[in-house]
């Protein structure tokens, strides 16, 4: 079985535009479409020839006002169990709160190799702002835009050496 990238990360940091990103296709509904359950969305991509699976742990969020914090902890550790890699996706555009601080804690004492990319850095002159998501601990730190595609080719780099 290919192995299985999750991805993590409280609502609206952007976690679904990059997998629709990462798959190249729309199995994950982007934004606020109102009424679908919440639910986890698999992909698969291949990249320098190894095939390897793609979990969207924010599956289908109904309301992206609708942050259900003890939600985003169930999916992490239900990741923490079946993943093989884990990329927690922070809003490189805002401030950091509490979750993003919590989410990080357990994710890194999972045991997993974990990553922070860094989203919506999407020009040279935002850039800098990733430093300021350095304090949550992790080695790893890559600044992506998910929208534009930039970055994402050395987070997958990074994501399969570790696979
Ligand atoms: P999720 O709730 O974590 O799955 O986040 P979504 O993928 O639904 O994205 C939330 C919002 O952030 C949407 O309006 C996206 O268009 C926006 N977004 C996602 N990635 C980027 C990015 O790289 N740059 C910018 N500017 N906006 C982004
Ligand atoms: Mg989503």
């Amino acid at each position: 079985k290919a192995p299985l990238i999750a991805i993590c990360g409280r609502p609206n940091v952007g976690k679904s535009t990059l997998f629709n990103r990462l798959t190249g296709s729309r199995r994950s509904i982007v934004g606020d479409e109102p009424g679908i359950t919440r639910d986890r969305i698999y992909g698969e991509i291949e990249w320098a020839g190894r095939d390897v699976r793609v979990v969207d742990t924010g599956g289908v969020v109904p309301d992206d006002e609708a942050l259900i914090p003890s939600e985003i902890f169930r999916q992490a550790q239900v990741a923490l169990g079946e993943a093989d890699a884990i990329v927690m996706v922070v809003d490189g555009r805002t401030e950091l709160v509490a979750p993003d601080i919590e989410l990080a804690r357990l994710l890194l004492r999972g045991g997993k190799p974990v990553f922070l990319a860094v989203n919506k850095m999407d020009s040279v002159e935002l850039l800098a702002g990733a430093e300021n998501f350095r304090s949550l601990g992790f080695r790893n730190v890559l600044p992506v835009s998910a929208e534009h595609g930039t970055g994402v080719g050395d987070l997958l780099d990074e994501v399969f050496s570790a696979l």
